[in-house]
């Protein structure tokens, strides 16, 4: 049973720039919620994406969550030693029947798709001769559930996410295979990120399910917008944080997280204290579609 098993979380950020309110929350939330359970706090950069990456950003990552208290067990692993296990995962995969080559150019998804979605062009097999771009995982269609930690009972439907890639056509991993191989390898029990990773636990359990392998705790916590209400991101141009306003960051981080905010100053004291506070159920109250 999962819940015998000692909490291992972890912050798995993206070296696409610096950190900026959204992922600090984020990475408050995995925190605050492995420290307050005795837990081991991992930290993954998933750099599968070179062109998206920024060059020292890994380090400024580092070097934030270092100033603001928030510090990790253990080596940090990179997304980008471990070719290897994605590798064997599909190949087991494959093996499982569970993907198929697809041989579509964006161009032609551009006017087959539905909705967005893969029409399953290729799944009854490639034309003799025809070599596999890419890959895409067999997405069962029935219904995922989970009780979610932060947003409560869970459920999305299969065909809300259709086939999507396990290994593009560039060559590198898709983010849905990469996060469920670490994540099992790194024996992590509670996965806790944004909201807008709500709909892919669908995605991620049925990719457990195939390569048997445990599903994880969820806990999504509620997205950080700004005031057009976009989600805080590099696309949205968000500020990075700074640990120089950690006291006003952290109390933002609290606040967005449902959780009382700390009066004391010192930022370290505000962590310590945050931490005697957390409640994870207040998240709920807190929850958006
Ligand atoms: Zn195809």
């Amino acid at each position: 049973m999962i819940t015998q098993q000692p909490y291992v979380g972890r912050f798995a950020p993206s070296p696409t720039g610096r950190l900026h309110m959204g992922s600090m929350v984020a990475a408050l939330a995995s925190w605050l919620d492995a420290r307050s359970q005795g837990g081991t706090w991992l930290l993954r950069m998933e750099d599968l994406d070179p062109p998206r990456e920024v060059p020292g950003a890994a380090d400024d990552i580092l070097r934030t969550l270092e100033a603001f208290g928030l510090i990790w067990d253990g080596e940090v692993v990179c997304q980008s030693d471990r070719h290897a296990l994605y590798a064997e995962a599909l190949e087991s995969l494959k093996r499982g029947g569970h993907a198929f080559g697809c041989v579509c150019t964006r161009k032609d998804l551009a006017s087959t798709a539905v909705d967005g979605l893969y029409p399953g062009t290729c799944k009854a097999g490639l034309p003799d001769g025809e070599t596999p771009r890419s890959w895409r995982f067999d997405m069962p269609k029935d219904v995922q559930r989970w009780e979610d930690h932060g947003r409560g009972p869970s459920s999305v439907a299969g065909d809300a996410m259709g086939d999507f890639v396990l290994k593009r056509a560039d060559g590198h991993w898709a983010y849905h295979l990469a996060v469920v191989v670490d994540d099992a390898d790194q024996g992590v029990t509670h996965v806790v990120r944004g909201a807008d990773l709500w709909t892919s636990t669908a995605a991620h359990m049925a990719l457990q399910q195939a390569m048997n392998l445990q599903t994880p705790e969820y806990v999504h916590v509620p997205l950080v917008k700004n005031d057009l209400g976009q989600k805080l991101s590099k696309q949205t141009r968000a500020q990075p944080v700074s640990p120089r306003d950690a006291a006003d960051v952290l109390a933002k981080a609290c606040q967005s997280l449902g959780q009382p905010i700390p009066d004391v100053d010192a930022p370290h004291a505000m962590l310590q204290e945050a931490l005697a506070s957390w409640d994870v159920s207040k998240l709920r109250e807190n929850a958006v579609s």
